[in-house]
């Protein structure tokens, strides 16, 4: 089983709106999503943004600019562009585990038609909840493409043998969740918003619309589940992409 790292596009915003110290100073970080390739099938774990926000001129990206915020990508960044460089038909993605319901995290589905989304029960009911959705920024038409879903409650055993579980982590949303993945390559806990970066498990400087309280309580559930080779890799750190990547993103 191997677990590839990948990067779709970049998320720009201030350092206070990533939760970092630097106030207004501008920031670009990275919009990751990631591979697993298991014996029983593929599955990613979340999967970037839609091709659309490449355009400047598509409507969801004018209305991130009128708050400051914008994304950008390569096409060589899109999810079909890493997996195709991984020769992994996109058909054949047998999962995608969403985090959330974010845009910079399902945002990629149309790309993927014939996988079984993975997501938590009170995430997939929040986003068709009206009010809810709007109070969190949940896009029904990033993630309501019509592929099979299979919700559940809590952790989750994605192929019934521990190398890859679903770890609840509310707050960001009111279903985000983590994934824990076990292999050759060591034990990692893809946190995704559960916390953006490094500097955050200090500040706890958390978005203003999620739960700080919750958000805190799952942050410290992440941490304490740490053994001394588990390694953390957070939804947007700079610091653990690029030059300093953690992980793979092709083949050796
Ligand atoms: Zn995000």
């Amino acid at each position: 089983m191997r677990l590839f790292g990948c990067v779709c596009g970049q998320f720009h915003s201030t350092a206070a709106g990533m939760g970092m110290k630097g106030g207004d100073r501008r920031i670009a970080a990275p919009v990751p999503f990631y591979v697993i390739e298991h014996a029983d099938g593929v599955a990613l774990f979340d999967c970037g943004l839609h091709t659309d926000l490449a355009d400047a001129e598509d409507p969801y990206r004018q209305v991130l600019q009128s708050q400051g915020e914008d994304v950008t990508f390569a096409a060589d960044e899109t999810v079909t562009a890493h997996l195709e460089r991984l020769d992994i038909d996109p058909a054949r993605v047998r999962y995608v585990v969403l985090s959330h319901l974010h845009f910079d995290h399902s945002g990629g589905l149309h790309q993927i038609p014939n996988a079984t989304l993975v997501v938590q029960r009170r995430e997939w009911e929040a986003g068709f909840d009206r009010d809810i959705a709007a109070r969190y920024f949940l896009r029904r038409r990033y993630f309501d493409l019509g592929h099979e879903v299979q919700l559940v409650d809590g952790e989750h055993d994605l192929f019934g043998d521990g190398s890859a579980v679903c770890i609840p982590s509310f707050g960001h949303t009111p279903g985000h969740q983590s994934l824990r993945v076990r292999n050759a390559q060591g034990d990692h806990i893809l946190v995704a918003d559960a916390c953006y970066n490094g500097e955050v498990v200090e500040t706890r400087a958390f978005p203003s619309f999620a739960k700080a309280e919750a958000m805190n309580a799952s942050l410290d559930r992440l941490l304490a589940m740490r053994e001394p080779d588990t390694t953390l890799i957070f939804g947007h750190d700079p610091d653990q992409w690029g030059e300093a990547a953690l992980l793979p993103s092709a083949r050796a």
